[in-house]
């Protein structure tokens, strides 16, 4: 008896393992990859179709049969579902989850199509009228005479300036139509000014081999390392066009859409409508009218933050993951997938290379260059020569030394008085968000902690108060010392808003401007701030890692790290490689223009490896030490992690779960190079009022004890966060 396998279409632990129903004959021949209507308890249920299996003994219980098929044709495609279970296989995350990730996709209620403007010829329309006009006008308007009509797009292709075709669009005769896009643009016509720009000679050496992998369709993961400015964009955007020619869509990842605008842009304007630009703003419709664009290849071109990885394109001609070290990359809820894996999965399947691109290369991706799993493409030097900017390491223990107490080292307060002297501008890094970080008593010691999640208070002078970032709760300064009674309390610690002010106080004619979380909770605000500080309304932009990544501010000579310390003490195994990325992507937002550039970083680690090799920017310098660290505490790329936190409302509860686990975990290893530690505390023992445990796995193989917890009761476990290779 064939059976039907049905993934419910919703969240929910106990149903993360497919079901079966009988499909009836009235429905004829139905695809894996359809989404049904089927019976579960006395309720019906989106269910999705994964395939069908063979039962050669009669079942325990009656099957029962689905309801209604939903779709014409299959919504997923074989090779989605095949990347869904392939995060379900190395994530450990429910199947359904992982479907669900190629959208929720509600039926699509009308569909635009790309329109494009072109210019058409009347039966008024005379070449006569150009005569003592300018050449280019002329030959323009006796190529629209014989065409009849062109695109905008084809004209400026074509080499016919932005000027001269509006003055020959408002010729007598001449009618600008808004028409909907050829599904398919011949892209060797439509060279626009970009795309013709020569490629330098390292960037002719990276395009061959990537176009030689896209020309023969076959897989392969590039490693494109260059630093900012090598011309990496370049490439991307050949590799692009080549794709488009070859008909095929191309996913273009990048970090952080309202921070990278600079590269959309880039694409938008060398590729039109040919793009989709995928962000959290677009409504329902917007975002299925863009996959529907995809689907039907009236553009060829998304790009996006990570979950555009899923985007539905059904041929995939390349990926590029740009900044492929960027932390953000990394989903942290639900599937707690890596968009580079996915990356790498769907190039697998569509048979065309992945490029992924850095200045500072993750150490894991690096290594595998170097063992040959990805191929290195080198740009060894900025486009236009720029040097690196000069970097001075102030140790801090020092400045104390010397009776200066404040967050502003002598070296630092120089930079700024001579930055401003010399009416450039300056970009100064502050790690973290608030007033002061935290409030303490200084009679008794006490800090004032969130009651749900056991974390400290954070002080924020708009209004007033203290608040939690790890939940909603937020209350007034106490008057006295919850603890003690003492009215000798104390704000501790530097927040963005506390170095702002200072600042403001020191340097009272600056202008100044702040980028934090707080700032831009209205995404609005962060375009506004950038684009102002952009056209040099503000001197100085102060902020978070926010100001860390992809801006391209041709004014800013100087950058200021206050606190290179904050990144290296995070609990994680690769805080080191954090902080080299954080210093050398924000140094390298000095000197851009013309002027070479300054940055003073401060420190009470000055013998950090991660903070001496960023000052010479030597990114193998700092790989070739990580690297041997990684081998002796046997950390990624070396052994693979797995940390799962266990939750409960009650501690005691909580504990024997999590023993009972480790206990199981343990007896199934058996003689693997496999250890697990824990239950230990997290660093945050409770959140939301749920404590937490964790369970640490490390090994070489992981493979098969992925298997164990997904197939027994550990996984079924409410509460229960499963972080694969967490970052
Ligand atoms: P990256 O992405 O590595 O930061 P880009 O591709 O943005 O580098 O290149 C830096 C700058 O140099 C850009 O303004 C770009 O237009 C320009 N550029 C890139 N390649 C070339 C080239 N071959 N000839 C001239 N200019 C180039
Ligand atoms: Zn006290
Ligand atoms: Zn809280």
């Amino acid at each position: 008896m064939r059976v039907a396998q049905i993934i419910i279409n919703r969240p929910a632990k106990q149903l993360h393992k497919p079901l079966s129903y009988l499909m009836p004959k009235k429905f004829g021949t139905v695809l894996p990859g359809t989404r049904v209507l089927v019976p579960l308890g006395n309720s019906r249920e989106e269910g999705i179709l994964i395939g069908y299996t063979e039962l050669t003994e009669s079942p325990e219980f009656t099957l029962r049969n689905i309801v209604q098929i939903l779709d014409s044709e299959p919504w997923f495609t074989p090779e989605m579902m095949d990347t869904a279970r392939r995060l379900n296989e190395y994530y450990l995350c429910s199947y359904g989850d992982a479907l669900r990730l190629f959208t929720v996709h509600k039926t699509l209620k009308s569909y635009e199509a790309p329109k494009e403007e072109w210019l058409v010829v009347t039966p008024d329309f005379s070449v006569d009228q150009f005569s003592g006009r300018k050449r280019k006008q002329r030959e323009l308007a006796a190529y629209l005479l014989e065409v009849g009509g062109a695109s905008k797009a084809l004209l400026l292709a074509k080499g016919y300036s932005r000027m001269v075709i509006k003055q020959v669009s408002e010729a007598h005769g001449i009618v600008v139509e808004s028409r909907f896009k050829a599904t398919k643009t011949v892209f060797d016509e439509l060279l626009t000014e970009e795309y013709k720009i020569p490629l330098s000679e390292a960037q002719q050496k990276a395009y061959e081999s990537i176009q030689y992998a896209m020309d023969h369709h076959v897989y392969q993961p590039f490693l494109l390392h260059g630093v900012t400015g090598s011309g990496k964009t370049q490439i991307y955007l050949r590799a692009t066009a080549r794709c488009i020619s070859q008909d095929k869509t191309a996913i273009i990842l990048v970090p952080e859409i309202i921070l990278t605008d600079q590269i959309v842009r880039r694409f938008v304007e060398t590729f039109g409508d040919e793009v989709v630009v995928f962000h959290s703003k677009l409504t329902v419709q917007q975002r299925n009218n863009n996959w529907e664009r995809l689907r039907r290849k009236d553009s060829h071109i998304i790009i996006g933050a990570r979950s555009a990885i899923f985007a539905p394109a059904e041929d995939i001609g390349l990926i590029v993951v740009d900044e492929e070290h960027d932390t953000s990359y990394k989903q942290e809820d639900m599937v707690r997938y890596h968009a580079r894996n996915v990356a790498l999965w769907r190039g697998e399947a569509h048979g065309c290379p992945v490029i992924l691109g850095s200045a500072t290369p993750s150490v894991v991706s690096y290594h595998k260059a170097q063992n040959g799993t990805y191929r290195l493409l080198e740009l060894p030097n900025r486009i236009f020569e720029q040097p690196m900017p000069s970097v001075s390491i102030v140790d801090m223990k020092e400045e104390m030394l010397h009776g200066n107490y404040s967050v502003f080292s002598d070296a630092m307060m120089h930079l700024i008085q001579r930055t401003l002297d010399e009416h450039n501008q300056m970009i100064i890094l502050l790690n973290r968000r608030g007033y002061s970080t935290f409030v303490m008593c200084r009679d008794c010691g006490e800090t004032i902690m969130c009651p749900h999640c056991d974390v400290a208070m954070v002080y924020h002078q708009a209004g007033e108060e203290l608040r939690c970032h790890y939940c909603e709760h937020h209350e007034p300064i106490p008057a006295v010392c919850p603890k003690c009674k003492s009215k000798r309390i104390k704000f501790f610690g530097s927040g963005t808003q506390k170095v702002e002010e200072e600042l403001r106080a020191h340097f009272q004619h600056a202008r100044i401007a702040r980028l934090d979380q707080d700032v831009t909770k209205h995404k609005q605000a962060a375009e506004d701030i950038l684009h102002d500080f952009g056209n040099h309304k503000y001197d100085i932009l102060l902020g978070t890692q926010m100001v860390s990544k992809g801006h391209d501010f041709k004014g800013v000579t100087a950058v200021g790290i206050l606190t290179a310390d904050s990144v290296l003490n995070i609990p994680v195994y690769s805080a080191s490689e954090r902080t080299f990325d954080l210093l050398t992507q924000t140094s390298g937002r000095a000197g851009r223009g013309d002027k070479t550039g300054h940055v003073v970083i401060q420190t009470y680690n000055p013998l950090n490896y991660a903070i001496i090799k960023s000052k010479t920017h030597d990114y193998v310098g700092f790989y070739h030490e990580e690297i041997q660290n990684r081998e002796a505490l046997g950390y990624p790329p070396f052994r693979q992690m797995i940390h799962m936190v266990v939750r409960h409302q009650d501690m005691n509860t909580l504990e024997s779960v999590a023993n009972c686990i480790v206990n199981d975990l343990e007896r199934h290893k058996g003689n693997l190079d496999i250890t697990i530690n824990g239950p230990y505390e997290t660093s945050i023992k409770k959140v939301r009022d749920m404590y937490r445990l964790a369970i640490m796995i490390r090994g070489t193989d992981l493979t098969d004890m992925k298997k164990y917890i997904y197939h027994s009761w550990i996984f079924t476990q409410e509460g229960l966060l499963i972080d694969v290779d967490p970052v």
